[in-house]
């Protein structure tokens, strides 16, 4: 499901709202910093994102069937993870300013322009939803390293079974 192309959401029933506060909380629990449905099983355009980690009261926002409308020409790259390839890090280049769209719980369209740690964290879970994870970003030396390590995990967990 994490390569998949999540579908947009075209009602946000109480199904959703469910979804949207379970993943909140997981993303609380793990902790983590952002949280894509597909991570959660959930193959819709849901994502939450911390707003403001760099402030003193960051804040989880929930963001439906979320866009990248626009972005500066500036890329910084900083050392990612994801909750979804544990144990494993790398340096990613992202946008340092962007613009977006999404759809609230409540059904407004919101536009805001977001910058360093929050668009990074944005730009992270909007590409959950394309089925793209941070390690295909990574450049081509780091991520054979990614995969052979992941492989052989896989290989002595199989072993262990
Ligand atoms: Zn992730």
């Amino acid at each position: 499901m994490l390569r998949e192309n999540a579908r947009e959401i075209s009602e946000i029933t109480q199904g959703i709202r469910r979804l949207a506060m379970d993943m909140i909380e997981t993303m609380r629990t793990a902790p983590g910093i952002g949280l894509a449905a597909p991570q959660v099983g959930e193959s819709v355009r849901l994502i939450v994102v911390t707003f403001g980690i760099e402030e003193d009261s960051p804040r989880p926002r929930v963001l439906i069937n979320p866009e990248l409308i626009w972005h500066n020409d500036d890329v910084e790259s900083c050392e990612e993870g994801c909750l979804s390839v544990p144990d494993v890090t790398g340096v990613v280049s992202r946008w340092t300013e962007i613009r977006i769209r999404a759809m609230t719980l409540d059904g407004d369209t919101i536009e805001e322009i977001l910058s360093g740690w929050t668009a990074r964290i944005f730009q992270h879970e909007l590409d959950h939803l394309d089925g793209i994870l941070f390690i295909d970003r990574l450049s081509r030396l780091k991520r054979d390293l990614v995969k052979r390590r992941l492989k052989k995990r896989l290989r002595s967990e199989t072993a262990a079974m």
